[in-house]
């Protein structure tokens, strides 16, 4: 008698998203009696860890560690695998690399992520030990460096910002921003907006609001800038500096999603499942793309329009729902009554350094100082939750 063919989950992006729906799927497995086989498709050679990036920047300790590889993902002998290639073109039921590999699946998951600047994410390196000699020269240029501008007062300005004037005190770190406050997200309380201005003041950053600055050479491709730049602001003031970094910009490309159309179908507009301005994946509530020709293909994370800001909070929450969802369809068939995802917003861990930082949490604008941000993200930037995610085996 011939053995069943196993049932094929392919999840594509191996960072937040895509690992913590293969944690989900796999104790799935272990508490179900389907054969299933995962594979996680991944352009890179190991995960970076990217709440860490700005500690790996100032300290070169800890940059060796937010690279991590996926050879302990998957058990030996568990069946499912790590396939190291860029997804090209999705199908009704495969995917193509850009090697042109062809990956045939029951269930697909797209986790494919976004791009922020560089030193945050490295979207143009496939291998991390490139990677790592990059934010090495970086550091090394930040020691010689005296007075640092970062153009960009969001999340990623403000952490870049906390984590260099903690690690080098003596150098002057101002933060250049366009709007009225930073942090300045929807869905969160003034007073936690006012509380990350006092904190960075209180670590001794210079905070410039409603300023727009531009510097020759430097944006969201170049966004590391060795060389001296004067910022002129409104009021004739001027900033002097020797190294700039922008921290602007989280660009999401999913134009594989292009080649996608409904079985036997042979006219479809791929672009109505994308959001034509966020180039992000349009979702339901139930993780599944929006239009109901797919049921068995799912998103998560920053790629999607389903949270407002991308964080991977978004991810912990919504990865049990598309986990759940996929076995539920394996169990059940189409008809299977779906959960849907949900995130708490307003929630958001601002980590300034090893020992501080300021927490908004979704109580009312509620926050928090250093003790609740260090306890709670800042003594590791959770790189022992990733480590741990990321040794996770099928049994
Ligand atoms: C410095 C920094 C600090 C942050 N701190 C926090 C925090 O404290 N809390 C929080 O909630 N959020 C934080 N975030 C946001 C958080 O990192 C992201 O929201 C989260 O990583 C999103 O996870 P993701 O899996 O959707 O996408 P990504 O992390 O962007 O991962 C996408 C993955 O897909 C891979 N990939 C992309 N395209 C392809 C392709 N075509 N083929 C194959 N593989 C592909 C990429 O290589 C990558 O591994 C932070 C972000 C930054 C930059």
């Amino acid at each position: 008698m011939a053995a069943t063919e196993p049932i094929k989950i392919v999840v594509v992006g191996g960072s937040h998203g895509g690992v913590t729906v293969i944690k989900h799927l796999l104790t799935s497995i272990q508490s179900s009696n389907k054969k299933v086989e995962i594979t996680l498709v991944e352009k890179r050679d190991a995960r970076h860890h990217n709440y860490g990036a700005y500690r790996a920047l100032v300290n070169a300790e800890f940059g060796d560690k937010v690279w991590v590889p996926y050879t302990t993902l998957f058990g030996a002998k568990s069946g499912h695998k790590v396939v190291q290639g860029s997804l090209a073109h999705v199908h009704h039921h495969d995917i193509v690399l850009e090697s042109g590999t062809s990956i045939p699946f029951d269930y697909l998951v797209l986790a494919t992520g976004s791009t922020n600047p560089t030193p945050s994410k490295f979207d143009n390196f496939l291998a991390s030990a490139d990677a790592v000699a990059a934010t090495n020269q970086t550091r090394a240029d930040l020691i010689k460096s005296k007075n640092v501008v970062i153009i960009g007062g969001g999340a990623c300005g403000c952490e870049l910002a906390g984590e260099i004037k903690t690690a080098f005190p003596d150098k002057t770190v101002t933060i250049v921003h366009s709007g009225a406050n930073l942090v300045d997200y929807e869905g969160f309380a003034s007073s936690f907006k006012s509380a990350a201005k006092k904190h960075l003041e209180g670590l001794g950053v210079a905070v410039v609001l409603n300023e727009r600055a531009n510097i020759e050479g430097l944006s969201s491709k170049n966004s590391i800038r060795v060389g001296s730049a004067t910022i002129t602001t409104k009021d004739g003031k001027t900033i002097e500096s020797d190294m700039q970094f922008f921290t602007i910009g989280n660009q999401v490309d999913t134009s594989y999603i292009s080649s996608l159309k409904p079985e036997g179908v042979e006219e479809f507009d791929a672009s109505t499942l994308v959001d034509q301005e966020r180039h992000v994946l349009k979702i339901r509530k139930t993780m599944q793309l929006s239009n109901e020709a797919f049921p068995h293909i799912f998103a998560i994370g920053d790629c999607t329009d389903f949270s407002k800001v991308a964080t991977g909070v978004a991810c912990t929450y919504t990865a049990p729902t598309v986990a759940k969802n996929i076995f539920q369809l394996i169990s059940s068939g189409p008809k299977a009554k779906l959960a849907n995802g949900s995130v708490p917003g307003g929630l958001m861990i601002l980590s300034t350094g090893p020992n501080t930082g300021v927490t908004a949490l979704p109580l009312f604008g509620s926050k928090f100082g250093n003790f609740f941000s260090k306890a709670l993200k800042s003594k590791d930037l959770l790189l022992g939750t990733t480590l741990t995610d990321m040794k996770v085996a099928s049994k």
